[in-house]
């Protein structure tokens, strides 16, 4: 066993990363099942996405050859719906609630064909918003990821100036760094950005973090107003013996790295573990597998009834070939010369529902040891606490603290996404940012 890069012949990451939803062939294949939508009065699909696209309207606007309108209708309740139409969990959301569902029969592929009218707008670099006249007025955003985007746009199209200051070097925050590539590709989010900033009235500062090169202090004294989107990124940790051996990594810095440095470049083990069933977790291990790794094992310790996942992506990482063992949590990582060479695993078994509704996971007494040599913690993300609490944000274990409009403790100082819900999806992220640009500008009037 053995963690090394290059386990592939070169050709064969292209094939293993490339887009795992391939786009519609033609614009009739697309109209064809745009004709299969039955328009609905109070459509639930749209009542099921949390940026409220208004679904029947777009896909009628396909439908009729409209696709300038209907990438318009998308983009003007989620400027990141071609984005969201690849990373969404939309059995869940708009394709969950479809109506055909309740005849027993596949939903209207809303995601398909939201990609069909968004890609066609950015690939055609369509203007389709205006700039209202400058209102005079300036914002920092901190974070450049969906939520800092989003209301980015906003407020640029009402005549706002934004500055956005973003830690890494490029836009796009989780959708850029901390998603699967296979499911969006790193020269995609590029577009999307550039996309979104062609409104014009925007600047990123990159390689600017808050804490290090800012302060919330020094945004306020320069600006009219301040939203903070920064995101949660800190790996939450296992805190078991052995966590510090070679080969034990958190699983947004394996995704980091696979999306930063290029797939072969990316070290991967032999034998994978990987702790956690949430969307990172599936990302990680996917993509393992992807890199060359011979066996890639999930560990979660409920049953596949509570697993925070979608069904579609515990499918995938069936699909290529990851095992599952529920039931499990990790108790001790086992090594040789500083070396991970196994886990050693509790067995447990349900208890009482917790805070979540979902039943407790109880230990058992009873270990098992599983030989491994990378284990990725994928056990969720625990928000920048010292940060916030050194900006004197109001806050609950370093999430910020708003009112229902997004204002934080600070007058003039707004919050969302991520930083403020602990990590929720991109398209609650750009729906956040939307209500974040909505109460500045009702501050800015005043
Ligand atoms: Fe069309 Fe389904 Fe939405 Fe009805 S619920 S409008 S059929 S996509």
């Amino acid at each position: 066993m053995a963690i090394s890069n290059h386990k592939l012949p070169p050709e064969q990451y292209d094939i293993n990363f490339a887009d795992i939803h391939p786009p519609y062939e033609s614009k009739t294949a697309a109209q064809v099942d745009a004709n299969h939508c039955l328009f609905c009065y109070d459509a639930p699909c749209t009542k099921s996405c949390p940026t409220h696209i208004d679904v029947p309207k777009f896909i009628k606007q396909i439908a009729t050859d409209n696709i300038k309108g209907s990438a318009h209708t998308i983009f003007s309740s989620n400027i990141m719906g071609a984005g969201c139409s690849k990373v969404c969990p939309v059995e869940k959301l708009c394709e969950g609630a479809c109506v055909y569902n309740l005849l027993d029969e596949p939903p209207i592929p809303i995601a398909r064909l939201q990609r069909f009218a968004t890609e066609k707008a950015m690939e055609q670099k369509w203007p389709l918003f205006t700039r209202k006249p400058s209102t005079g007025k300036k914002v920092a955003i901190v974070g450049a990821g969906p939520a800092g985007l989003s209301c980015a746009h906003i407020l640029a199209r009402e005549g706002v100036e934004v500055n956005i200051f973003e830690k890494e070097g490029k836009g796009g925050g989780l959708m850029t760094y901390g998603i699967a590539a296979y499911k969006v590709t790193p020269a995609f989010c590029q577009e999307e950005v550039d996309y979104i900033l062609s409104i014009g009235g925007i600047t990123i500062q990159y390689n600017r973090e808050l804490g290090k090169d800012i302060t919330v202090s020094e945004l306020q004294t320069q600006y009219d107003a301040v939203y903070l989107a920064m995101g949660v990124g800190v790996a939450r940790q296992l805190d078991i013996p052995g966590e510090e051996l070679e080969g034990v990594e958190d699983a947004i810095r394996f995704i980091y790295d696979i999306r930063t440095k290029g797939y072969p470049a990316v070290p991967v083990g032999d034998k994978v573990t990987v702790i956690g069933m949430g969307m990172t977790a599936i990302d990680a291990a996917t993509q393992a597998r992807r890199l060359g790794a011979k066996e890639v094992t999930l560990v979660y310790r409920r049953t596949e009834a509570e697993k925070p996942c979608t069904d579609v992506e515990l499918n995938i990482a069936k699909l290529d070939g990851c095992e599952i063992i529920w039931l499990a949590a990790p108790k001790e990582v086992i090594g040789e010369n500083g070396k991970v060479t196994a886990l050693r695993c509790s067995k447990m078994k349900l208890g009482e529902p917790d805070a979540s509704g979902r039943r407790s996971p109880v230990d058992t007494g009873e270990t098992f040891v599983l030989e491994t040599d990378m284990v990725i913690k994928a056990a969720g993300q625990v928000p920048f606490e010292s940060l916030i609490a050194a900006e004197k944000l109001a806050n609950q274990k370093g999430r910020i603290t708003t009112d229902e409009h997004g204002a934080t403790n600070i007058t003039g100082v707004f919050a969302g996404g991520d930083a403020v819900n602990g990590g929720k999806e991109v398209v609650d992220a750009v729906q956040a940012g939307k209500m974040g640009a909505q109460a500045i500008l009702r501050f800015l009037r005043h």
